[in-house]
């Protein structure tokens, strides 16, 4: 409540501010009667809020403050706001799905990340390690670099949300932990490496100074899809390796 009415004195809400109420409304508020309320603090400036909206928000669903208070069907309770914020979400993850897709077309397990700030994406990138020769270089790291040195800081905005399609292990928890991130979002579930929720939960260890809240599951099937696809072409791969080989064997 603090940074709206902060926001409001300078005047300058537009999507900044949206992008805020956006992620404080995803994080933090757990009535309709607060939303109510911060809906009262922002009704004078929805007109510019409208008007200063990025290409990338215009395309997809209308998540404009004009658009959330008349969406269809209506925003009327938590669970309606929260059945718009998941469409927010699944668009951007939709963007952080593309980019697993062109770790696929390198041979490469397919996870990809993007990382968005006022309705932009600041940095982007996909699991990388064979092609870079960089044990490190998963999505969320490439996409970590990618943003700071956009935005040249080593710490990202304050609003900034990563999406990426497989949760995070140990390592990118702890870099996604310095970045100063304020939300993630991930699609599917790791079961052997995953650090948030499926095989350790890092954040119930009381150990970090700062932790950012998370979702988890966002297009989980259509993540999780990815993923298998790209295993079995590559165990058919190596049959059909292993098929070429036996024949040249038995030609020698
Ligand atoms: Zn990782």
């Amino acid at each position: 409540m603090r940074q709206a009415s902060e926001n409001l004195q300078k005047g300058s809400p537009t999507t900044a501010a949206l992008t805020w109420l956006l992620w404080q409304w995803g994080k933090q508020v757990h009535s309709w009667n607060e939303i109510f309320e911060l809906e009262t603090q922002i009704s004078d400036w929805k007109i510019r809020v409208d008007k200063d909206l990025s290409p990338a928000w215009k395309k997809g669903a209308d998540m404009s403050l004009k658009g959330i208070l008349s969406a269809n069907p209506p925003v009327t309770n938590i669970e309606s706001w929260n059945a718009l914020l998941k469409q927010y979400d699944e668009y951007w993850m939709q963007l952080a799905y593309a980019q697993a897709a062109l770790a696929a077309a390198q041979g490469e397990i397919p996870v990809g990340a993007i990382i968005v700030s006022q309705n932009q994406i600041i940095g982007q990138g996909f699991n990388a390690p064979i092609s870079l020769n960089d044990p490190t270089a998963h999505a969320e790291i490439v996409a970590l670099r990618d943003a700071c040195q956009n935005i040249q800081n080593y710490r990202l905005p304050d609003d900034a949300v990563l999406y990426v399609t497989l949760e995070p292990c140990t390592m990118c928890v702890g870099a996604l932990v310095h970045s100063r991130v304020s939300r993630v979002v991930f699609g599917a579930f790791e079961a052997k490496a995953g650090s948030l929720v499926s095989a350790r939960q890092l954040f119930e260890t009381g150990y970090y100074n700062h932790v950012f809240s998370f979702e988890a599951g966002c297009m989980q099937q259509q993540c999780s899809e990815q993923l298998s696809a790209f295993f079995k072409l590559r165990r058919e791969q190596k049959r059909q390796l292993r098929l070429q080989e036996k024949l040249l064997n038995t030609q020698k």
